[in-house]
């Protein structure tokens, strides 16, 4: 294959969304990805709906993929309620401007990933490799080779890395970073329940579970639990009608009957930060870069961000390898994730603890939050913002 400018390598959310904002840029773009062809232009439904901001919004509409996706499962989030165990406290997160607008909308991460997929296939500019298992990269005078496995490679002056929060790239590129195995899971379903959920999401921070509800269409939500793993695992395992009767005992009534609509997913917690998002030659974008606990809803935000901002100042550069052009990238992006990454796993560790000084610590959050006029204006900024 002839020399390209840039190997992207993974087509999830964020390869696939950085390759469709560089298109029509002049350089060439090799994506190489593990799944088969067919797992790409046809997802299927993997549980996690996404909570987008408005700001991914516009990136989504600004890379040609929004229109794309199925208009009549794209839902809006009006506002976000939380609650703490027992405590008739609520802390309410609404768009600045009033409940009129939304906080953005909720997508299901299927769609998202065929609608970007559709956005870069047949490109001209753009070469897809699929079914590529046991990539490895090495480094040449040009920049990158990507050894495809047999006699086969790509080279290219710009290695992008999207290979996940559980990179291999990014170890053999010798970058390293924390990675927290929480112990805990989160299961994920649509459910259809008899109260109205008015597009408003709920986190429940109850004792021992963690119970969110993202409201899709008219009676139907999608359930989040995160509980020990092995708790995930029992309900994984239950048949329907147990599983339904578990779920509406768990909401307390406050949904009514719980009845699975969907497929059942679970996601063991596990948070990453590498410690580079960039390096000579080579920049880390979506969760290889940061792998968010999914409690605040951002990983993909932000790994649209990071796809979108690194796209941006390559579009602005004369040299797409210069050393001063990804390190301008790293900076803004560690800037823009760190306070959300950190806030997000404090949050994170301190509803999963059951010690009194934390429930307390819990209803003095609930109280700030909801007479800290600013505190909460800032979190509704982030919320659609980030
Ligand atoms: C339950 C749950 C709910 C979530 N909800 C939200 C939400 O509401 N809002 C939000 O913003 N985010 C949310 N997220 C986070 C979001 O799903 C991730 O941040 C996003 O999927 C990351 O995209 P990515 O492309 O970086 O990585 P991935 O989606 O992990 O994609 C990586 C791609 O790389 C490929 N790959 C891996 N290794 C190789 C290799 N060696 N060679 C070639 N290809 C390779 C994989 O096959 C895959 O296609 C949620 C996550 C979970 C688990």
């Amino acid at each position: 294959m002839n020399p390209q400018d840039i190997a992207v390598i993974g087509a999830g959310p964020a390869g696939l969304a950085f390759t469709a904002a560089m298109q029509g840029s002049g350089l060439k773009i090799t994506l190489i990805e593990r799944l088969p062809r067919a797992a790409l232009a046809d997802p299927a439904f993997d549980g996690r709906e996404i909570a987008l901001t408005q700001r991914s919004i516009a990136t989504l509409k600004a890379v040609g993929a929004w229109d794309l996706l199925p208009a009549d499962d794209v839902w809006p989030l009006r506002a976000a309620k939380v609650l703490n165990g027992a405590s008739p406290l609520t802390l309410t997160f609404e768009p600045e401007g009033g409940a009129a607008g939304a906080l953005g909308a909720l997508v299901a991460n299927h769609h998202i990933r065929r609608a970007l997929f559709q956005r870069v296939d047949g490109a001209d500019d753009v070469t897809l490799l699929t079914d590529v298992a046991g990539a490895s990269a090495q480094r040449t005078d040009i920049g990158f080779r990507v050894d495809l496995g047999g006699d086969d490679a790509v080279e290219a002056r710009l290695l992008v890395v999207a290979d996940s929060r559980f990179s291999t790239f990014r170890d053999q590129l010798g970058v390293g970073a924390d990675m927290n195995r929480l112990g805990r899971s989160m299961l994920v379903c649509r459910m259809t329940h008899d109260t109205d959920h008015g597009h408003v999401a709920t986190e429940w921070f109850d004792h021992g579970q963690t119970l969110a509800v993202l409201p899709l269409g008219p009676g139907c939500s999608s359930i989040v639990v995160t509980l020990a793993a092995p708790e995930i695992d029992r309900l994984m395992a239950m048949d329907e009608a147990a599983f339904e009767a578990e779920m509406t005992r768990r909401h307390k009534g406050r949904l009514g009957a719980l009845k699975l609509v969907s497929t059942r997913h679970a996601y063991p917690l596990v948070t990453t930060w590498s410690h580079h998002f960039a390096g000579p030659g080579f920049a880390l974008i979506g969760d290889a870069a940061v792998g968010m606990h999914p409690v605040t809803a951002h990983g993909f935000n932000l790994g649209l961000l990071s796809a979108a901002g690194l796209a941006r100042r390559l579009r602005a550069s004369r040299d797409i390898a210069a050393l001063n052009v990804l390190s301008a990238y790293e900076s803004e992006h560690r800037r823009a994730a760190l306070p959300l990454y950190t806030a997000t796993n404090a949050i994170a560790r301190l509803y999963a603890t059951e010690t009194t000084p934390a429930k307390l610590a819990r209803h003095a959050l609930l109280q700030l939050g909801r007479h800290a006029y600013p505190a909460r204006r800032l979190v509704s900024r982030a919320l659609t913002a980030a």
